[in-house]
């Protein structure tokens, strides 16, 4: 009898159109595996037990006319909770937005129902993708599949979760510092942020608007793929304005050799203080497995990327300041009852409203850029932009791709980053490519001899080289082979009849 849990995506959309199962069956089996395994996971805010079985018949339907199926079809997906899905909450892990029905569909939601995908539902995250655990959701812990003492990393933790235990064959996440990749590393899958623009933002709640950028989570790079396929079937999406018209086959390079291409790492970054042995070790497998492919390795520099996080932490709080602006409980969000003046309801609303993270960066923000501070602090850190983004295009130069660390440990345990500019730190590897704005993507070399965590290798490519980075990170996981679904849930639930 086969189980969701060793499927990959394209084996379930192959199933489905030939008739060996339903998407029915599919979905039920699905939403089996969510109900019992999220009992000790919590990814899930939201099960969409109706729409899934309605998308399901849907798909049967079509088969059964003879319709030509889409490359997901069948496929069970998961999304995070700042994307609207019509029939569903838009919640951000927010008081703010509690009882938020969305309005409409996001782009990258209604392209992957398009291809045929079942939505399972909406998953946990950091309040307002504000955090590194998951742990800032006003609503619930979401615990690592590998280790139910320790978070699943964040913001998209939920996501990342509900891949890993094998509660969804894909997921969806926004990632704005780090937010799909250090999740993925410390729950053992696949995370990929493309190239800003890539992927239509449209119908995501943002954060940060110039570093916001949506991507796929799965358990194999080839699921990753297929899923790049259908979040950019049909071109530049004329609903963001950052979107390009990358309409690509991003399995078609999945196989090529990486023999007599080049890998760049920069030893500053192997060495720097906090990263654990076991990264550290991880590293060293990763460009042993590259030179055994015949790849090269070269040493290359960033010489600002040291600036990378003050410049984020300045940067994404005055995006973030601004688009969370029109959370004032008039416009939308909660509204607080029986005050006497607007002006006190819009103040006590979003006192009440929002967590002491959200809070926190929204205040920043406002203090970033008020008179006299503004040119301290928000002209410096676009100062340091423009230098990261130099050395980029300086080590791109040089080499086909970078590999570095996805996050300086493995996963953590609930409570150990009490300190926020500690768990900010959790983003050192990832914040450079939100800021320059290219490609990167984060998989699974193995699990850590110390922790006995997951622990994952972080590869960028130059903006929209992403079939590239595919390319590479297909590489490495033939080396390292992908991680299966936490042994913990294997098996539990998931059955196609
Ligand atoms: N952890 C980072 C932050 O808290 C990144 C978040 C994200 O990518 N959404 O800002």
């Amino acid at each position: 009898m086969a189980n969701l849990d060793t499927l990959s995506a394209q084996e379930i959309a192959r199933g489905v159109a030939e008739g060996s199962f339903s998407a029915k069956e599919v979905a039920q089996a699905a939403l089996d595996a969510c109900v019992q395994r999220d009992r000790e996971v919590d990814a899930f805010l939201e099960i969409t037990y109706d729409l899934a079985l309605e998308r399901a018949e849907a798909v049967d339907a079509a088969r059964a006319k003879g319709e030509p199926l889409g490359p997901l079809a069948g496929v069970p997906v998961a999304f995070k909770d700042n994307m609207n899905m019509e029939g569903s909450h838009t919640t951000c892990a927010s008081r703010m937005l509690e009882s938020y029905d969305s309005p409409y569909t996001a782009t990258c939601v209604s392209r992957m129902l398009a291809a045929g995908a079942i939505p399972l539902g909406k998953t946990n995250m950091d309040e307002f993708a504000f955090g590194s655990s998951t742990e800032s959701s006003c609503f619930q812990q979401t615990h690592n599949p590998w280790d139910l003492s320790r978070v699943p990393g964040g913001s998209s933790g939920g996501s990342a979760a509900a891949v890993s235990a094998g509660e969804v064959t894909l997921a969806l996440g926004s990632d704005t510092g780090g937010s799909i990749r250090q999740p993925a590393s410390f729950c053992g899958v696949v995370g990929m942020k493309p190239t800003y623009g890539a992927v239509s933002r449209y119908g995501v709640v943002a954060f940060g608007s110039s570093l916001d950028q949506v991507g796929p989570f799965g358990r194999t790079v080839a699921d990753v793929a297929l899923a790049m396929n259908a979040l950019t079937a049909g071109g530049r999406d004329p609903m963001d304005s950052t979107s390009q018209d990358v309409n690509l086959d991003f399995l078609e390079h999945l196989d090529d050799p990486v023999e007599g291409r080049c890998v760049g790492y920069v030893p500053a970054l192997i060495e720097a203080a906090g990263i654990t042995h076991e990264v550290r070790e991880a590293m060293q497998a990763a460009m042993d497995a590259f030179e055994a492919a015949g790849a090269t390795l070269k040493e290359v520099e960033l010489p600002h990327i040291d600036a990378a996080i003050s410049a984020y932490y300045v940067i994404g709080p005055c995006e973030a300041f601004s688009n969370l602006a029109r959370f004032d409980g008039v416009r939308y969000g909660y509204q607080e009852p029986n005050c006497a003046t607007l002006a006190s309801q819009s103040s006590l609303s979003r006192a009440h409203g929002f967590g002491a993270e959200a809070k926190r960066r929204q205040l920043l923000g406002a203090y970033l850029l008020s008179s006299g501070i503004y040119d301290e602090y928000y002209v410096h850190a676009l100062e340091a932009r423009t230098l990261i983004t130099q050395d980029y295009k300086k080590a791109f130069d040089q080499v086909d791709a970078l590999l570095m660390p996805a996050a300086p440990r493995t996963a953590f345990h609930f409570g150990e980053m009490s300190d926020p500019t500690q768990m900010y730190l959790s983003d050192m590897f990832t914040i450079s490519s939100n800021i320059a704005g290219n490609g990167s993507i984060s998989v699974p070399v193995g699990l850590g001899h110390d922790s006995g965590m997951p622990v994952s290798a972080q590869l960028q490519t130059p903006a929209f080289h992403d079939r590239t980075l595919i390319t590479f990170a297909h590489a490495l996981e033939k080396a390292a082979g992908a991680l299966p679904v936490a042994p913990r849930f294997a098996g539990k639930g998931g059955y196609l009849a």
